[in-house]
């Protein structure tokens, strides 16, 4: 049997701190041995400190781990973070001095020049990136990758078969965000009941830069960043799970519309050459019915990996407009992250 990584999980009793554990149950190639979180939980067992929210009942296998505070030492060889960003960036950069691998979801270092923003299909050649932050940093074993927050991971899955056949030459996204990623209690249910909520705070910008560093392309010890324009508007909508996207593109070359549609359905990338565990067969999904994607039906396409297109359509303005949906504590947290040390570990860095 192949060897079984000892992980840990800073910020184990949040909202994506239960979906990596959640995701993590009978994982073959991880093995959950330590869980940290703010000093509310520290020194709990994990069934006292977490008020588990999803479906389902707390996987066994945790009820007794007594929850940490997150820093070194923590018994296991590489850490999840799901930890407000406020306090990622001094937690992360401790463990991976320390000589722990580091998997985060937190914004702390998403834009720092030597760390990774890892989508395993669309830009695993960033992983380049960690020789230059090992020599900037000085970290001997350790290492930093983050996954892009929850909306850019969808719309950017989404642009990249389109970027990599047309180019893509500007974009124009709406999102409509569901109320898990807030967090937990996230938005008070009397400002979002009845409601639509037409700012998330750090989210326009978030999508904006991200989306650039994503599909741009590795230049020595740094990523230069694409140079289409991305123009976000964020709103949060009275959904639980699964972030959506209204989306128009231009693209640099012309294309007719089966040719859109197949760029979507057929792309597949190394992580389902791998066949990584958590990979989606099918990384994004074209659905043809006039009223999909829909948050409540779609959101768990390929165990919430797959990001699921719909509406695809000339447009008026630009070429091309579409609809794009996906499960933002899966493909947008906890799942990309799993993805993120899947493909550490086929490619030999872990
Ligand atoms: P959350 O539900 O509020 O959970 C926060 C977690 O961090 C809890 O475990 C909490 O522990 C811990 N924590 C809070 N303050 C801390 C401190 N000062 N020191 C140590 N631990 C602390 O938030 P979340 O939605 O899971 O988000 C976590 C991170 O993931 C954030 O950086 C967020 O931006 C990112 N993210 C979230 C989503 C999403 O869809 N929710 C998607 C992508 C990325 P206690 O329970 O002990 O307070």
């Amino acid at each position: 049997m192949s060897k079984k990584y000892r992980v840990g999980i800073l910020g184990a009793t949040g909202t994506v701190g239960q979906r990596f554990i959640q995701l993590l149950e009978g994982h073959p190639q991880f093995e959950l041995t330590a869980l940290a979180a703010s000093d509310r939980s520290q020194g709990k067992p994990y069934r006292e400190a977490c008020a588990w929210r999803l479906p389902g009942e707390m996987p066994l296998a945790v009820h007794a781990l007594e929850v940490q505070p997150p820093e070194p030492p923590l018994d296991c060889e590489l850490v999840f973070s799901s930890l407000p960003g406020g306090v990622a960036r001094e937690s992360e950069e401790a463990f991976a001095r320390a000589g722990y691998a580091v998997i985060s979801n937190s914004s702390a270092f998403r834009m720092d020049e030597d760390v990774p923003l890892l989508i395993p299909e669309v830009n695993h050649e960033h992983l380049a990136l960690l020789d230059a932050q090992r020599q900037a940093r000085g970290f001997e074993k350790g290492l930093i990758v983050t996954n892009p927050n929850c909306s850019t991971i969808m719309l950017a899955l989404a642009l990249a078969p389109l970027h990599a056949r047309f180019g893509v030459e500007a974009v124009v996204a709406t999102t409509m965000q569901a109320l898990s990623g807030a967090g937990y209690p996230g938005v008070a249910s009397l400002d979002i009941t009845d409601n639509v909520l037409p700012f998330i705070e750090g989210e326009e910008e978030k999508v904006e830069t991200e989306t650039l560093k994503i599909l741009g392309r590795v230049a020595g010890a740094r990523v230069e960043p694409a140079t289409f324009a991305v123009s976000a508007q964020c709103n949060r909508v009275n959904v639980t799970d699964g972030h959506m996207a209204a989306v128009r593109v231009r693209l640099a070359q012309g294309a007719d519309l089966e040719e859109v549609r197949a760029a979507f359905s057929s792309y597949t990338s190394l992580p389902q050459e791998l066949k990584l565990h958590s990979a989606p067969a099918r990384p994004v999904v074209v659905r043809d019915e006039p009223d999909r994607p829909q948050p409540r039906l779609d959101r768990d396409a390929g165990r919430g990996m797959s990001v699921m297109v719909g509406r695809v359509a000339r447009d008026r303005v630009l070429d091309y407009r579409f609809v794009a949906l996906s499960h933002n504590t899966v493909r947008g947290a906890a799942g990309a992250a799993i993805l993120n040390a899947e493909l550490l570990i086929a490619t030999g860095r872990l």
